[in-house]
């Protein structure tokens, strides 16, 4: 940022503000992270200014190669990314690592798959599912019928809802995935129920793929017929997504990116996708998807031991959800709270919330940023009793307001 101001000082005063507050807060977002220099260098190097619409791969999905020149060296690069990703998912699946975000990678898996006006049965933004799982604010809302499958009372998903429902609708595709989902995935019996019914099978596995590539949550690879995520969260890379799919669906998922949904590819960020591919298949990324796991369950077990409760009861990955239903105070206020304090977190609707959503009933707590700053269990018990007091305090304040 010292740099930036001898441009712009605002820019970099506002840059440096930001590094300060991610640098001295305790950053609980499950959706955030922290890349490394490298996958930042990358991110900011002279790739920035090439164009190169189209694709480097004219063997394997038939396109037609680039519309510019000069692209020698970013398409050795594309397909070097591609197979590194490949790599670290152990898969023979296609995968365009172009969209710019995990949005507009659910937007060219949906387009791949569907045409307007077709079915899906997915999870909620209510019970953990995004935005773009067919959210009525959300292009997947407006452009698809979208149904829902419910959690149980507990939270968890419900499967013999989701078959229930799969046989009643006889959806075109069924979507799992989740922004807010502590649990296993039970991807196999999705599979199954999907080919029950004759629906395609998508999985959006943005927040977990992390523990997906280090083994810590089962794969989806070889059940579902397109797999997207994004890069930035337990994968720790870069801002931006990848959309793999069966080769079935190499063309259309190429052709839902470039040319219908995006112009040229980022390839700075391509680069930044690659170097976080790198990272991802060295032993040290295993060890640290553990701890994320590992300290999301020490964090959780404090909370449920000073009376707290948990969606779900607990969890299985990098996020849970504190319910606060029973107290005076909602989501907004905690999190306002915890800001005050050097604590970040979000506010987050927890199933059947009677808040609404700028409000909210529980917060959503993440172990992923932290675990790359090298906090361990201990420290996250910690942070689980600094939040106690805040919320004891909160409480208090609340109940004499009344
Ligand atoms: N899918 C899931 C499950 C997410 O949680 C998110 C973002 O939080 C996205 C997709 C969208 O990613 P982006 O913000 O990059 O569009």
């Amino acid at each position: 940022y010292e740099f930036i101001k001898k441009t712009s000082p605002t820019v970099g005063a506002l840059i440096e503000k930001e590094y300060n507050r991610q640098k001295n807060n305790v950053e609980l977002i499950a959706s955030e992270n922290y890349c490394s220099e490298a996958v930042l260098a990358a991110c900011g190097s002279c790739l920035s200014w090439k164009y190169a619409e189209g694709y480097p791969y004219v063997r394997t999905s038939g396109n037609k190669g680039r519309y510019y020149g000069g692209t020698e060296f970013v398409d050795q690069l594309e397909e070097y990314c591609c197979d590194k990703w490949r790599e670290v998912f152990k898969t023979d699946y296609h995968v365009n690592v172009q969209p710019h975000s995990g949005s507009q990678a659910n937007f060219a898996g949906y387009k791949a798959l569907l045409e307007p006006g077709d079915t899906i049965l997915s999870l909620s933004l209510d019970n953990g599912g995004h935005l773009t799982h067919g959210s009525s604010v959300n292009f997947s809302g407006k452009l698809y019928d979208v149904h829902f499958y419910d959690v149980d009372e507990k939270g968890y998903i419900d499967m013999d809802d989701v078959r229930k429902k799969a046989h009643d609708l006889k959806p075109k595709l069924i979507m799992t995935g989740a922004s807010a989902y502590s649990r296993i995935i039970d991807f196999k019996t999705f599979s199954e129920i999907a080919k029950e019914v004759g629906a395609y099978f998508m999985v959006d596995m943005a927040h977990i793929a992390g523990l997906v590539a280090a083994g810590e949550h089962p794969t989806p690879f070889g059940y579902a017929d397109i797999v997207t995520t994004t890069t930035h969260k337990t994968l720790r890379g870069p801002r931006g997504g990848l959309v793999f799919g069966k080769q079935e669906f190499a063309k259309k998922i190429d052709s839902a990116v470039f040319p219908y949904s995006q112009g040229g590819p980022l390839e700075h960020i391509i680069a930044g996708k690659a170097v976080c591919a790198e990272e991802a298949l060295k032993p040290e990324f295993k060890t640290y998807e553990h701890q994320v796991v590992v300290n999301c369950a020490a964090l959780c077990d404090e909370f449920l031991k000073m009376g707290y409760k948990v969606v779900t009861g607990g969890t299985d990955n990098h996020v849970f959800l504190l319910d606060l239903s029973q107290f005076s105070f909602s989501g907004r206020d905690l999190q306002e709270a915890c800001d005050a304090v050097g604590i970040t977190l979000n506010k987050n609707a927890v199933p059947n919330d009677k808040r609404s959503p700028m409000q909210t009933s529980g917060v959503r707590i993440g172990t992923a940023p932290m675990t790359t700053r090298g906090f361990k269990e201990e420290d996250f018990r910690a942070v689980a009793r600094r939040i106690d007091e805040v919320v004891k305090k909160l409480d208090k304040e609340k109940k004499e307001e009344k």
